[in-house]
């Protein structure tokens, strides 16, 4: 009889196109077999029994932070990779900061590769940085196997990423268009963001809701209206990333009709916290751009419903607990703690409570972040031939988020102390477990 590296049993299936009650066998991390229950004739070294889970194709977080090399004190591919795999993520993609150095050339594309390829226990892929004067790098970088470029176009939180001015993004993409690439931007105006938030300050409005309107929806739209004029005018593929509004969300649709090749993304922060939230939460609901208003979040919702919104990512940026605070909030380290959460809050926020599909699920955390990036099939999917990146769920168990719960370098998350429906109850990477909810020490 043959014997498999893993099987699972009697489990049911989601894709973005079905759903259906399947064995499956996995070989050297690829699966072999995907049967009706029963008719599977072998044996193998890990035996699931899948009865009463649901498995979906392993989570891709195409955004996030883990400071290394540099700031490991603040995360690291070890820690970051544990809290992946506890939230059902298989697959990465690691942002150019705020490790330190960025990675900027090929030289610290290097170093930080070597570091994930040691430490991470998913798969993950490097994005490369666009900055100014770093034009004769983006194709060491490309070369490299970077998954795509990263620039900003207002002030980073560290100043050893330099933000990029309208003739750094042109030049850019232009090589990045050439070198068949995709540009990722984070899209807010600089000009209107530093303005605004100077005068905030001098007039000593500092509240929760100040810097929230410091950094306002328009802030966005002026921002993504210039990205996509400069992808019109370079042909350069692009990925707008966390958007907080639909506002912004129906310009980009304007465009992806007009035939811009654009995809944009969304953060579970901003699916699950309001401005309401973030006043009572305080520090460590701080983002960029912030959290808005209840009926922005709603509107969001829709949005995603309707299938405006590409995909879902975390953009999990930690720091240090002592930078998560400060004398007013405009001085704490804007970034939220949250990438072990993204499936939780799409399965109690989306599934449970407004009947986001399942199907729809897979499509925004799986299949359209494996198509847009070229991954896809390999990843994205359950079908013969595909990496065995699966994550099984028990839909209706429910827990409250704890502090010991966290795999974070530093236990922190404004998620913590929120219920949850739907549990994640094994995480597989390549056929190998790398999470599995029975055997977690913080369940003891
Ligand atoms: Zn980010």
């Amino acid at each position: 009889m043959k014997i498999y590296q893993l099987i699972i049993h009697s489990v049911t299936v989601v894709t973005d196109s079905s759903i259906f009650e399947a064995d499956i066998a996995v070989e050297e991390g690829k699966i072999v077999e995907l049967t009706e229950v029963g008719i599977l004739d072998a044996k193998a070294k890990t035996m699931i029994n899948g009865s009463g889970l649901h498995l979906f194709p392993g989570v891709i977080d195409v955004h996030l932070h883990f400071n290394e090399p540099g700031r490991t004190a603040w995360e690291g591919f070890e820690t970051g990779s544990a809290s992946l795999a506890a939230g059902g993520v298989t697959t990465f993609f690691d942002m150019p900061l705020n490790s330190n150095p960025p990675t900027i050339n090929r030289v610290e594309y290097d170093k930080k590769n070597e570091l994930a390829k040691q430490k991470s226990i998913v798969d993950y892929r490097l994005w490369g940085g666009l900055v100014p004067n770093n034009l004769d790098d983006l194709q060491d970088l490309d070369e490299a196997g970077v998954i795509g470029f990263k620039a900003f176009m207002s002030a980073s939180g560290t100043d050893d990423f330099v933000f990029s001015e309208d003739d750094t993004l042109l030049n850019g993409m232009k090589k990045i268009a050439e070198l068949d690439g995709i540009l990722a931007v984070h899209a807010e105006s600089n000009k209107m963001v530093n303005e605004l938030s100077q005068k905030a300050l001098e007039e000593g409005r500092t509240s929760v809701r100040d810097y929230s309107e410091a950094r306002p929806i328009e802030s966005e739209l002026e921002a993504v209206e210039r990205i996509l004029r400069f992808a019109e005018q370079t042909g350069c593929r692009i990925h707008i990333c966390h958007v907080s509004s639909r506002k912004v969300i129906k310009r980009i649709l304007q465009a992806k009709r007009a035939g811009i090749d654009v995809t944009v993304e969304t953060c579970p922060h901003y699916l699950y916290f309001s401005l309401d939230e973030f006043e009572k939460i305080g520090e460590l609901a701080k983002c960029a751009p912030p959290l808005r208003p209840r009926d922005e979040v709603d509107e969001l919702w829709q949005a995603l419903k309707a299938g405006e919104i590409d995909l879902v990512s975390s953009d999990h940026s930690p720091s240090l607990p002592e930078l998560k605070k400060g004398e007013t909030i405009f001085d704490v380290w804007g970034g939220i703690s949250g990438c072990q959460s993204t499936l939780n809050v799409l399965l109690t926020e989306g599934y449970h409570k407004r009947n986001l599909a399942l199907t729809d699920m897979v499509r925004l955390l799986s299949v359209q972040p494996a198509k847009r990036f070229k991954l896809y099939p390999e990843k994205g999917t359950i079908q013969i031939g595909a990496d065995a990146d699966f994550v099984l769920v028990d839909l209706n168990e429910e827990f409250t988020l704890k502090t010991e719960d966290l795999k974070y370098r530093h236990s922190i998350s404004p998620y913590v102390g929120e219920k949850f429906k739907g549990k994640v109850k094994y995480t597989i990477s390549r056929g190998v477990v790398v999470y599995d909810d029975k055997s977690d020490v913080s369940n003891r």
